[in-house]
């Protein structure tokens, strides 16, 4: 009875969050930032943010994460941190010469004022960078939106930065696959190929945040967008963004820039969206779904179909990121299942209405919230007033879980406590079958724990 203080009784409240859904603009920023190769993320702020950042994407994806910071301090607090900032491109350079520094903001710098715009403007002026080397920056003040808001705006200053138009229109998509595992990004480009489709991908956190153990430590992985992918972003045939609140802002930017078509889709978590996802590439990129596609998603169905009796009709409470949310909670309607309490902190202001297009008849019966206020002690007293059969969220909700005795499937950011998150996707056909597996472990692992003996079964 960890959360055993946490009352039944629902009080208006207007500012006070207690177990936030959300995590702070940097580690978005920073995360997307490892996405190109050959690329150290630096924090424009003291060191205690950054350390807070970097131990949180160590803690998930179980990788040294290396970024450097302004360091600031009480001086720089009050003349502003353009010196401190001048010497670290400098001494970054010199000592760990990156291809790219990509610089975000922390709330500090951002109350300050500092002009990074400018900032970087003058090192290159200075000559702090050297030739052929890049420092671009995202603006990411957490105390508005998340760390989705965060990763999106960094993947938008990817596009503004780096992408080129040549007017010579390649046959490849851009690919911006939103905030999803390294896993999820390996298996989206799997997809692609299998298709026969190029993709020009950014960020690309496969074989950086999940790089193989080779004995050999390397500073930079090899994985990463290249600078020749990012590049080329400006002339490709069309843009694919995966999660609105992640993807959009980057796509928009190329659609703006250089009138590159883009489609933007939800996350292909689950069948109805992997489908639209195939779908999609297939109509822009004019190829054929081959048969190793098709029997994946038979597959799926197969097990969808012979495992119905065992999720239908079951009560989920989910909380988490909203592009997330919105592919869970429609996977969980294909199944027969209801999304009962679905709970994000990142104010992503289209949530609701994406939540009602996939919840169809059950969104009269779902508590749907976003953003101020969404927190998950809000989510667990409704628990406590109608329980829930699963929940579904990051490591954070263990605690809710284990006071309830429910299923939990841990999904999303930041998971803490297990393994196979940053390994095992949950995009596409096999991703949505890993998912089902989970769930129904979860499910069925409760129901053989608490089974009288006359009724516990050796099949079920
Ligand atoms: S919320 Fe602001 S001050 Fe706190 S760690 Fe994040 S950036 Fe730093």
């Amino acid at each position: 009875m960890l959360l055993r203080h946490t009352p039944k009784e629902v009080l208006e409240r207007t500012s006070l969050a207690i177990n936030p859904a959300k995590t702070c603009q940097p580690i978005g920023a920073m995360y997307a930032a490892f996405g190109i190769h050959n690329c150290l993320p630096h924090s424009h702020g003291s060191q205690g943010c950054c350390a807070y950042h970097r131990s949180t994407l160590t803690r998930h994806f179980k990788e040294p994460v290396m970024a450097s910071t302004s360091s600031f301090t009480e001086g720089t607090s009050v003349f502003g941190g353009q010196a401190n900032l001048l010497q670290a491109i400098q001494t970054v350079f010199a000592t760990y010469n990156p291809d790219v520094i990509a610089v975000h903001t922390t709330c500090l710098s951002e109350t300050i004022g500092d002009d990074l715009g400018q900032i970087i403007a003058k090192a290159r002026t200075d000559g702090k960078i050297p030739e052929g080397k890049h420092v671009f920056h995202a603006s990411t003040p957490s105390y508005v939106g998340s760390h989705v808001v965060g990763f999106s705006n960094m993947v938008a200053a990817m596009a503004n930065y780096f992408a080129e138009s040549t007017k010579q229109t390649k046959k490849q998509i851009n690919l911006l696959p939103g905030w999803v595992e390294p896993s999820d990004m390996r298996a989206i480009k799997s997809i692609a190929a299998t298709l026969g489709v190029k993709l020009a991908m950014f960020p690309d956190t496969s074989n950086v945040m999940d790089q193989p153990l080779t004995g050999v430590h390397e500073f930079y992985p090899k994985g990463g967008a290249t600078l020749d992918t990012l590049r080329s972003a400006g002339d490709s045939m069309a843009t694919i963004a995966l999660g609105p609140s992640a993807s959009e802002a980057g796509a928009k930017a190329l659609e703006k820039k250089f009138d590159v078509e883009s489609s933007v889709l939800e996350l292909p978590i689950g069948l109805q969206a992997t489908d639209r996802f195939i779908d999609t590439l297939r109509t822009i990129a004019d190829v054929k779904v081959p048969d190793s596609i098709t029997d994946e998603r038979g597959r799926l169905l197969d097990m969808m179909s012979d495992m119905h009796q065992y999720v239908s009709g079951k009560r989920v409470a989910l909380f988490g990121d909203p592009d997330q949310l919105v592919s869970l909670s429609e996977f969980l309607v294909c199944l027969g299942m209801k999304p009962t309490y679905v709970v994000t902190g990142t104010p992503a202001v289209d949530f609701d209405s994406r939540m009602e297009t996939v919840l169809g008849d059950q969104a009269s019966q779902a508590k749907v919230k976003r953003g101020q206020g969404a927190d998950m002690y809000l989510m667990h007293q409704w628990m406590k007033n109608d329980p829930v059969d699963l929940l579904i969220g990051n490591t954070y909700g263990k605690y809710i879980a284990r006071d309830e005795n429910i299923p939990f499937v841990r999904h999303g950011f930041p998971i803490l406590d297990r393994v196979g998150h940053s390994y095992f996707p949950t995009v596409g056909y096999a991703g949505a079958m890993r998912l089902l597996e989970k769930m129904l472990s979860g499910i069925m692992d409760k129901q053989d724990r608490e089974a009288p003996e006359e009724s516990f079964e050796l099949v079920m």
